[in-house]
């Protein structure tokens, strides 16, 4: 047992059952025995690893893009270039690196990174040193008066969520209690609830359904400063269109795990309701959902592929090639991996992205 395993359940006992996102809080982010506080998962020797971390194609890519999207809403000076949840600054070192060539736009970017962990902190610190680098706890931390161009990639899946089963009387929600001196998942009593108000037409009893009000006013913050000063917001995690079912995951050592079973051991995660997104960051509009594979198809990723092969050999390429199927491959990330972009309405979409049409929506 863990020492945040005896803190909850005492909790428990004192207090009673807890929410998921109470458990998913604490478990990640406890100052001294969260998961994300005490170290670095990422990479090989980590519990996982990320798109960033596979090819550096992943962040050159993506930074063109918001490059390009800069460009097309007349290229402003003085804007703010942020990153939530960096891990340990891949994304953002090639980003910056694959935007050295657009005129104005270094010049231009403020960066601003939201991260809680200061483990994760440290090595962003290090990793971006020539970069003009402002840290933040919270997205409400962003400057409220620069275009903002935004790019999270795997960030809202370690948001904490709370889990619902429809039942004839309305919700229950699953919560962490005790059955046997153990941490245990329990149902409340059911009762009629306004935020899933909208799900009772596609649900029956019995259909787990997801929320995660963190991210709520998060999305509101974000797109009073698009509607007022212009920019783009791209999401990248797993996830799908208007979710149904339990997603609530442990990893541990690259394997699944039980999540009740090691508090603050392992990588706790759900996968993202990118419909709900949309929906609290209106009056937003959004593009279609897409997939990785689409869209780094879309952004020339088979091109940059080529290109970087002509110089490597060996275990190099073979890694090079191998870092393209795990991207891109439907068995790896390529399809459960989805992309959103977010504009102020009228404003032109990033490329790679597609608009929304209600008909065709995934
Ligand atoms: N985007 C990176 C890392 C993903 S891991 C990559 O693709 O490699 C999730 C990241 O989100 C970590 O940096 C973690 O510390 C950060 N994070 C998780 N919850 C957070 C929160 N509530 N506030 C700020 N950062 C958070």
């Amino acid at each position: 047992m863990t020492a945040l395993y005896d803190l909850l359940k005492r909790r428990i006992a004192l207090t009673g059952p807890m929410t998921l996102a109470d458990y998913m809080a604490d478990c990640l982010m406890h100052p001294e025995h969260g998961y994300y506080t005490r170290q670095d998962p990422l990479g090989a020797a980590g519990d996982f690893t990320t798109a960033p971390e596979i090819s550096q194609m992943f962040g050159e890519l993506l930074g063109l893009c918001l490059a390009q999207a800069w460009l097309d809403q007349g290229a402003p000076g003085a804007f703010t270039l942020a990153e939530p949840g960096p891990g340990r600054g891949t994304l953002m070192a090639d980003i910056w690196r694959a935007t050295r060539g657009v005129p104005g736009f270094h010049a231009a970017a403020r960066v601003h990174l939201i991260e809680a962990s200061p483990v994760l902190r440290g090595l962003q610190a290090e990793r971006l040193s020539d970069l003009p680098v402002t840290w933040h706890d919270t997205l409400d931390g962003l400057p409220e008066d620069q275009p903002l161009f935004l790019i999270a990639n795997e960030f809202i899946d370690a948001l904490p969520i709370r889990q619902f089963q429809r039942d004839t009387q309305g919700w229950r929600e699953v919560v962490l209690g005790l059955k046997d001196g153990a941490l245990a998942p329990a149902l409340t009593d059911p009762a009629p609830l306004a935020d899933l108000e909208y799900r009772l037409d596609d649900t029956t009893p019995g259909d787990v359904v997801e929320l995660c009000p963190a991210i709520w006013p998060t999305m509101q913050a974000i797109a009073a400063r698009i509607m007022d000063n212009g920019g783009t917001v791209i999401i990248i995690d797993y996830g799908g269109w208007r979710s149904t079912g339990d997603t609530f995951q442990a990893l541990e050592n690259h394997a699944y795990a039980d999540p009740y079973a090691h508090p603050g051991q392992a990588d706790l995660t759900a996968h993202v309701d990118f419909e709900a997104l949309a929906r609290h960051a209106a009056p937003l509009a959004h593009s279609a959902l897409t997939d990785q594979q689409s869209l780094l198809a879309a952004l020339g990723l088979a091109q940059r592929a080529e290109a970087l092969a002509q110089k490597l050999s060996g275990d190099a390429l073979e890694n090079h090639i191998n870092a393209f199927h795990r991207l891109t491959d439907a068995s790896e990330m390529g399809t459960l991996f989805k992309a959103l972009a977010l504009v102020a309405p009228g404003s032109p979409l990033p490329p790679g992205f597609a608009p929304f049409t209600p008909k065709a929506a995934p």
